[in-house]
């Protein structure tokens, strides 16, 4: 077990008084040894001795992933490159992956962050870790392990893949914990089960999932296939990796590691600074880290944060679960929707499996939406007249939920493609 109670049971007014002081000094930081920031800075004619309260935070410009593409590789690095003793980037499927470098320093707070969030979900030195997060450029693997490690817990580092493997270590290594990725975790129980196994005969304690966004019920799928709770690690390659923000047992909302990080809400549109429980654009500045310290960096992440002591004794701030990216969301004829409005609405049906793809087209001048969806084994052996009704009832939830009319066609159970790693949920054919 590691936790700082210290910190993470402080009174606001002393928390306050630590966020200044750590902010104060990572802003100096980044203005006499990033370039990038100083030219920011001086653009807009601010400098580090601005910074009086928390709230002057809003003065300083924001960090975006396109600025830290343009410094690609090493240009927001703000100690000598021989400091830094690992790296790792984003998956770059959307242009240059982004790099995120760590001094040995910031792998100690990367270690404890991660291994207090895990202490958060219950894991302990007695613990058998799964971790199916893929190791190397991903931070999801490492994290995962650097925590496990600190705590003294028993981690299986088997990366992602060879179902049949993960399954005989699960069973014979008696693994407690499991990491995955809510999709893998899916496809992982659907194979088991293919196998014959009986998940409720596992060893199974709890399950630690992230790197892919999720809804409430998808996280009960995983939880009832499992048996087991499910608690949710919230992270990003440029912030730090894995351990930014975990659940506690009360599986109400992921509370930050706030000596660490500090964040804040804006709205993505007009970019102004929203008050806490309002919900928008979670932007985060990295108060301790050396060798690549960030200031307000836009996750495009979309989420509320809530205050106040929490049931577990934490005094941390909470971020809700993320419903959506300000990047994945659709326009469809003029209205904004959230791949995740379809899930909740498509996981309150029974009869369907939790694999769905959105289909988007335009073949005339208006947007269509198709969602493909499996049905159940035993649903698509009923009778046709059933598959409609069912068919009817999806297209009508739907609809309530994000107010278009879309197609829905059920599949066979099998057919849709699985992943690996994040599932691909919205298909775009059009031309835009
Ligand atoms: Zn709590």
């Amino acid at each position: 077990m590691i936790w700082n109670e210290e910190v993470e049971c402080m009174a606001d007014e002393d928390k306050r008084k630590l966020q200044l002081k750590r902010l104060q000094d990572v802003v100096k930081r980044a203005y006499e040894n990033v370039p990038y920031y100083r030219k920011r800075f001086d653009e807009t004619g601010i400098s580090p001795e601005d910074i009086k309260t928390l709230k002057d935070i809003e003065k300083i410009p924001y960090t975006t992933k396109t600025d830290l593409r343009g410094a690609y590789p090493f240009g927001m690095f703000a100690v000598p490159r021989k400091e830094i003793v690992e790296v790792h980037t984003s998956s770059g499927t959307t242009g240059k992956p982004t790099v995120s470098g760590y001094t040995r320093g910031d792998l100690e707070i990367w270690s404890e962050c991660m291994a207090r969030g895990l202490t958060m979900a219950g894991v302990t030195d007695e613990d058998v870790i799964q971790n199916t997060h893929g190791y190397g450029l991903f931070t999801g693997g490492f994290g995962v392990h650097y925590g496990a490690q600190k705590i003294g817990a028993t981690v299986i580092p088997i990366s992602t893949g060879q179902s049949r493997r993960q399954m005989e270590i699960m069973r014979d290594f008696g693994t407690t914990f499991l990491v995955v990725t809510p999709s893998y975790g899916l496809y992982l129980a659907e194979e088991f089960m293919d196998d014959g196994m009986d998940l409720k005969d596992l060893k199974l304690k709890a399950i630690g999932f992230g790197a892919e966004g999720w809804t409430q019920e998808m996280r009960e799928k995983l939880e009832e296939k499992f048996n087991a709770p499910a608690y949710n690690i919230y992270g990003l390659t440029e912030v730090m990796g894995p351990g930014v923000g975990i659940e506690c047992a009360e599986q109400d909302g992921l509370h930050i590691f706030e000596d660490h990080f500090y964040p804040e809400i804006i709205d993505p549109q007009t970019l102004e600074t929203l008050p806490d429980g309002e919900k928008g654009e979670l932007v985060i500045t990295t108060l301790t880290r050396k060798g690549m310290p960030l200031l307000r960096f836009r996750t495009k992440d979309i989420t509320t944060l809530r205050r106040g002591k929490c049931k577990c004794g934490r005094t941390l701030v909470k971020m809700d679960r993320v419903t959506g990216r300000s990047d994945d969301m659709l326009k469809i004829r003029g209205v904004s929707i959230f791949p995740s409005q379809i899930e909740k609405a498509l996981f309150k049906i029974d009869g369907l499996e939790p694999h769905y793809q959105i289909i988007v087209t335009r073949p005339e001048q208006l947007d269509e939406l198709e969602i493909q969806v499996e049905a159940s084994q035993e649903l698509f052996s009923d009778e046709v007249k059933e598959l409609v009704g069912i068919t009817r009832k999806i297209e009508e939830r739907v609809h309530s939920e994000i107010g278009l009319r879309v197609n829905v066609t059920l599949v066979e159970p099998r057919s849709l493609p699985r992943s690996e790693g994040k599932a691909v949920r919205v298909i775009d054919k059009r031309d835009l």
